[in-house]
């Protein structure tokens, strides 16, 4: 059967996703249009095949070659589509870069994305694990999104409600997972704009430059700074930023671990849960600046696993079970990745 002519075979995956490990995939379609959805699961030669969505690959740990049809998604596009009283609504491509998204909005005045600058990868992505930085997750700005069903190739329009959103979770990964290709997302950005400064090192931010009202542009470079200083540039070491969830559990498990350690850094939950720091477990454990193979545990914070040059994905994830079975035959806590592993 020929091939049709926008689909490309044996592409290599190792400069498509930041870790930088090697893969192959089989067949890759660009996906620049909801009609590019349809055309793909309408085509005999891909009608029937298996699929796998990639954005900017920044939350994947590849450790095999890909013989589903890859999905590259490149949907473009920034436009305000409302303008009200009480906020803004911007509408995305899923293939705009997420950062570009972020300046961008600062740039026209359209601010309230600037906590979630500088996270990798695409627009399309941020529902998926509802990404979260610094105080804010891509739920507490977000509207509505388009997708493509891979199933009936009919477009949904999913709400927030539907979205099930969660920490680092989302219906993307739940009932939905695989099932549906997200092509627009559509963000209500509230005004007027507040900023958000309730995280410890924004406090500090605040404290060093004496700025108590900063401007959006100044939370936005407070941001960048931040995480310049802490997390690896994926384009010079590879990795797939924060490698595990930060555990939540009950408040007895909580006061059992502090009487264990007593210095275990913990935040209080509204729901009377707490988090741990994933990064002070891991640590704790003397993972830091520690490596396996080719895969390492990042020096300047233990929650980031790198490629310290050639690594496999097998390396990154025999590095993983390590770290997770110290933490938990330490402290009794199960690490759950956080990147999706294939
Ligand atoms: C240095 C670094 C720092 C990071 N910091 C943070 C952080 O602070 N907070 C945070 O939350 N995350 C962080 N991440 C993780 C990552 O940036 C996010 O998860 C991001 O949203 C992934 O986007 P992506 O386009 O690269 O997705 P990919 O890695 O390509 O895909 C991730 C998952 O989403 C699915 N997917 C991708 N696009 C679509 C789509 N259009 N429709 C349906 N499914 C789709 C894929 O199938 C896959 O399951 C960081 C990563 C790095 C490398």
């Amino acid at each position: 059967m020929p091939t049709a002519p926008w689909l490309e075979s044996d592409v290599s995956l190792k400069a498509l996703n930041t870790f930088g490990l090697p893969a192959v995939a089989r067949r890759l379609v660009r996906i620049r249009s909801d009609a590019d959805v349809r055309r793909l699961l309408d085509a005999p030669e891909t009608g029937r095949m298996a699929r796998l969505v990639l954005g900017g690959g920044s939350n994947l740990v590849l450790t095999r070659d890909i013989d589903e049809l890859v999905l590259k998604v490149e949907v473009d596009g920034i436009r305000l589509v409302e303008e009200r009283s009480d906020a803004y609504i911007v509408e995305a491509g899923a293939g705009v870069t997420w950062h570009d998204l972020v300046a961008h909005t600062i740039e026209q005045g359209w601010p309230g994305l600037e906590n979630l600058a500088l996270i990798p990868g695409t627009v399309g992505a941020a529902p998926v694990q509802n990404i979260g930085a610094y105080g804010l997750e891509v739920a507490d700005r977000f509207d509505e999104l388009d997708g493509v069903d891979l199933v009936t190739g009919r477009g949904v329009t999913l709400s927030k409600r539907l979205c099930l959103f969660g920490y680092r979770d989302s219906v993307f990964k739940g009932v939905l997972a695989g099932k549906t290709v997200i092509t627009r997302v559509r963000f209500r950005l509230p005004r007027p704009w507040t900023p958000v400064l309730g995280y410890l090192e924004l406090e500090r931010k605040v404290a060093e430059t004496g700025i108590s009202d900063p401007t959006p542009r100044q939370v936005f470079d407070w941001i960048c700074a931040i995480r310049r200083a802490k997390l690896p540039d994926p384009t010079r070491i590879g990795n797939a930023g924060s490698f595990f969830k930060n555990p939540v559990v009950t408040e007895d498990q909580c006061r059992d671990i502090i009487g264990r350690d007593p210095h275990v850094v913990h935040y209080p939950m509204p729901d009377g849960s707490f988090k741990l720091a994933a990064g002070w477990l891991i640590e704790a454990c003397g993972w830091k600046g520690k490596s396996i193979g080719r895969a390492g545990v990042y020096e300047k914070q233990a929650l980031v696993l790198v490629n310290r040059g050639d690594a496999i994905g097998a390396e990154v994830v025999t590095l993983a079970r390590a770290i997770q079975e110290s933490v938990y035959g330490r402290f009794g806590i199960r690490l759950e990745p956080e990147p999706v592993v294939l």
